[in-house]
């Protein structure tokens, strides 16, 4: 019998936030999973400078999709271990997958609260179809990565139009509106990079005023990636992990159902399993996973890709979190 301890969000950890004292090295191999990413299809058309998407050393290949018995095989694995947060996309643009309201369903479906399924996007695909396709299929939560408010920012960050987002967004709160849908909840996600930090205060005014929380993220150098060294650059200094619940809590499934350690993995380094010959709990609680996550506790990450791994320290909590009053 596992010995249950303490989820880091039980605790107010984050992926970078200060070591979780109730995690011993040995509690720490044995540490429950709390959320899955899914990768249902490779590639993003966007182009943020801050992520390594077409930057990495290995050639990704673009437009794979999984295929929907491993998608349907990995959900009920995933129900059966009590994983709480679905989040179907996984260093992508989970938009390009046509099929994206159809695995929203097969997972909204399945789930009680608090279990809850969740979709991030850059938002430049949401056409009407999709909107509808995602309101229809019961989606829990829609985050939209908008990283500025000035047009030519926006394209110099994101190589998007954001007039053509902006549209988007709209378009989805007028269906979800008219058609009294309740869920999804949206929320506004932005890096705080040395490009934007100047315009958080009005980009959150901007979405304060529609009732939408605006949520502001740290740079990271996702385990130092080449890629982005110089173009991933922090308001504040980088700092190493000093705890990290994407290792000790999150799994990450590509879409051919191989595991990869983190979203940081783009260069897939290292790889945890393969859902095609494997199970998840076998996985999860295998010796590789368990001997990462105890090392990482006891602080030895040499010749882990957790080594170099580098974000921005959050301001503080309020500076990220800004609660409003009325969301949609
Ligand atoms: S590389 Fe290590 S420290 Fe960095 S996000 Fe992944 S698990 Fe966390």
């Amino acid at each position: 019998m596992k010995k249950k301890i303490p989820r880091a969000t039980d605790l107010g950890g984050d992926a970078g936030g200060e070591p979780n004292p109730a995690q011993s090295p040995g509690s720490a191999a044995d540490a429950v999973p709390d959320h899955v990413q899914i990768q249902t299809i490779t590639g993003c058309n966007g182009a943020c400078i801050f992520c390594p998407n077409g930057k990495t050393r290995r050639k990704i290949p673009l437009g794979q999709r999984m295929a929907p018995d491993l998608f349907h095989s990995i959900v009920d694995q995933c129900l059966e271990l009590g994983i709480r947060r679905y989040s179907v996309y996984l260093m992508n643009e989970p938009m390009l997958d046509q099929d994206l309201p159809r695995r929203v369903a097969y997972i909204s479906t399945r789930i009680q609260k608090p279990q809850y399924v969740k979709v991030t996007s850059h938002g430049g695909l949401l056409t009407e179809s999709m909107a509808k396709g995602l309101l229809d299929a019961g989606l829990d939560k829609l985050k939209i990565s908008v990283q500025s408010l000035n047009p030519e920012t926006y394209r110099n960050i994101m190589g998007l139009r954001l007039d053509r987002t902006l549209q988007n967004i709209d378009r989805f709160l007028e269906i979800k509106q008219r058609g009294g849908y309740k869920l999804p909840r949206m929320e506004i996600v932005m890096v705080d990079s040395v490009q934007t930090r100047d315009e958080i205060a009005d980009i959150r005014r901007y979405w304060h005023q529609r009732g939408i929380k605006l949520y502001v993220e740290p740079v990271e150098n996702r385990a130092d990636q080449a890629g982005i060294r110089k173009t991933a650059v922090g308001a504040e200094k980088l700092r190493a992990f000093s705890w990290c619940r994407r290792l000790m809590e999150q799994i990450y499934i590509l879409y051919d159902g191989r595991m990869v350690q983190c979203c940081a993995d783009w260069e897939q380094q290292s790889i945890m399993g393969d859902l095609r010959t494997e199970r998840l709990a076998d996985v999860w609680y295998g010796p590789r996973y368990r001997q990462y996550r105890r090392r990482f506790a006891a602080g030895d990450v040499h010749g882990m890709i957790c080594e170099d791994c580098r974000k921005q320290r959050p301001q503080h909590k309020k500076s990220l979190r800004e609660e409003v009053p009325k969301v949609r």
